[in-house]
């Protein structure tokens, strides 16, 4: 029998060759086992140079074979999820149910959570575990306004008229990350896997508006890397540059109301400083460098036309690809506020919303991401996938290719091709950040609206997300087991950072504007609340709202 010491000491080896117990066998062996424990020795000498205590984890292929095994078997669990969050449809930081869903279910794993971080009620942090590597899973959580789509369906079809809905598919992120979440948690128990894991929500993104000021309270300070993930239609991850960066900022005038026929003399018109403000800024326009973004939306013209309009306001996006261009570009901008108050005899006051830089994102987590995308590979769609997806695309005049069967190599894209920005992007210049692209959603429809939703409660989408967090949970044990992967992580990130230092946009003491989306969201809770998910009586939602699978004309 072999002595509890030498068990643990040859298991903790993790020499398979040596663990049937050489110390057992006959001396005629020796002239084998010599050599063998030579390189027994040379193995205990590496691994006492190894910093963690992974030693009785069988080799992490094995492990993420597991973890795909168990992240199938929670396949009911993250469908569910999906559904639910789909069907809570809530707009940026009104996202109360879908944090409360997400929060309780982190809770009742085990997780440590605490809400309304950051000045904003429906952020949270979640933990789990200890010590290092502390790795961070996030995924947006809110909807888009007008937007509602009854899932499977491939016309415009709203659950509600008018009413929000996930017209970007943010509803599915969580639910990936989740999944992957609690299976990377259930392996590190088994093996015992030091680290810690933790799940932060997006809140807000349609609105580019939290992430600033996750930053800002610290929550990421001692967060090792990011994985981020975002629906798509490809399987995907990239490094490098990503998108454009933002301030989101709204001027309101002040001027004086009056009678419009009997005393327009006496009034000032703050609705005459917004248009003045728009036609400077369109005239501007041609003289600001081509690679620019900018729009904007009147959020108030006056109340009736009879009435000299007193207050006005307008709400601008200005984007730009560095943090200087950005910055120049919002004073411009300011600076033409300031000139139609003075035109307008009306004054000027400003409340910036949100900022974000431009995104840049690891390249050596995006190659260990991007190897666990090429292992997984796609979804085995079915016919019904690819008639609802080739149905949609028919309807929205878009190049017909039904749902994506390959898998995307990794990529770097050129600067500057997706003018779109994320304040993920804020956390990719704080720490080493990647974001997953999975694909549960049809190819070609358009981004910010209806068509988006479509597959979101379907099974494109649940599938989509079952792979998506086989990646994830597969690159979360790759950070936790390869301390040289985390080092190469940092080595990139401080060369990424070493000249370019992230500062914020927003000025300072800004707060989020968690008042966005109230009015908007209290209009269609009662009816969004009718249509609330319920797994325990059904067993989809598709099932719960009768849809057949897929409806297409
Ligand atoms: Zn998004």
């Amino acid at each position: 029998m072999i002595k509890a010491s030498q068990k643990s000491r040859v298991l903790r080896s993790g020499e398979s060759a040596l663990s049937g117990g050489a110390a057992n066998r006959p001396a005629r062996h020796w002239g084998r086992i010599i050599p063998a424990l030579k390189h027994f020795c040379l193995l205990t000498v590496a691994f006492c140079l190894l910093p963690c205590l992974c030693f009785a984890a069988p080799p992490i292929e094995e492990l993420k074979s597991e973890a795909r095994a168990l992240v199938d078997a929670r396949r009911t669990f993250t469908q569910q999820m999906v559904d639910e969050i789909f069907s809570f449809s809530e707009l940026g930081f009104q996202e109360v149910e879908t944090s409360a869903y997400i929060t309780g279910i982190l809770e009742k794993n085990g997780f440590q959570v605490t809400r309304g971080v950051a000045g904003m009620p429906t952020a949270f942090v979640a933990t789990w575990g200890s010590g290092k590597p502390v790795i961070g899973f996030m995924a947006d959580i809110d909807g888009l306004p007008e937007t509602s789509q009854k899932p499977g369906v491939a016309y415009h079809a709203p659950l509600i008229d008018g009413g929000p809905g996930h017209g970007e598919g943010h509803n599915a992120g969580q639910a990936l990350n989740l999944t992957a979440a609690l299976v990377v948690k259930q392996i590190m128990m088994k093996y015992n896997i030091p680290g810690t894991i933790r799940v932060y929500p997006g809140i807000a993104e349609e609105l580019l508006a939290s992430r600033t000021y996750m930053v800002q309270a610290g929550l990421f300070r001692d967060l090792d890397v990011m994985l981020s993930t975002h629906i798509g239609s490809e399987f995907a991850t990239s490094y490098g540059p990503g998108g454009s960066g933002l301030v989101s900022t709204e001027y309101s005038f002040h001027g004086q109301s009056a009678h419009a026929a009997g005393s327009p003399w006496m009034g000032r018109s703050a609705l005459d400083a917004v248009e003045l403000m728009d036609i400077g800024w369109n005239f501007r326009r041609e003289h600001l460098r081509p690679e620019h973004r900018s729009h904007y939306v009147i959020t108030h013209g006056g109340d009736q036309p009879n009435v000299v309009p007193p207050e006005a306001s307008v709400w601008y996006f200005f984007r730009e690809w560095d943090y200087e261009q950005i910055r120049d570009l919002h004073a411009i901008g300011t600076k033409i506020a300031n000139a139609a108050a003075q035109m307008t005899d009306t004054t000027m006051t400003e409340r910036v919303l949100a900022a974000t830089w431009p995104g840049y994102f690891n390249k050596p987590v995006a190659e260990a991401l991007s190897a666990n995308i090429q292992a997984v590979g796609m979804p085995h769609w079915s016919e019904a996938d690819i008639a609802l997806a080739r149905a949609a695309q028919i309807e929205m005049k878009a190049t017909v290719e039904g749902l994506k069967t390959e898998v995307a190599p990794l990529k770097t894209e050129p600067a500057r091709t997706n003018a779109g920005s994320d304040d993920i992007a804020e956390v990719s210049w704080n720490l080493p950040t990647v974001v997953l692209r999975f694909p549960g959603n049809i190819p070609n429809m358009i981004g910010h609206h209806w068509s988006s939703g479509i597959a979101m409660a379907t099974p494109i989408a649940h599938q989509g997300t079952t792979v998506g967090a086989k990646a994830h949970a597969m690159t979360a044990l790759d950070l936790l087991l390869k301390p040289e992967l985390l080092a190469a992580a940092r080595a990139y990130f401080a060369e990424q950072t070493s000249k370019t230092k992230w500062q914020p946009l927003i000025p300072d003491g800004t707060t989020a504007p968690v008042h966005l989306n109230r009015e908007k969201m209290q209009r269609f809770r009662p009816e969004l609340d009718k249509l609330r998910y319920d797994p325990s009586k059904y067993s989809t939602y598709l099932e719960q709202l009768g849809i057949k699978y897929p409806t297409v004309r």
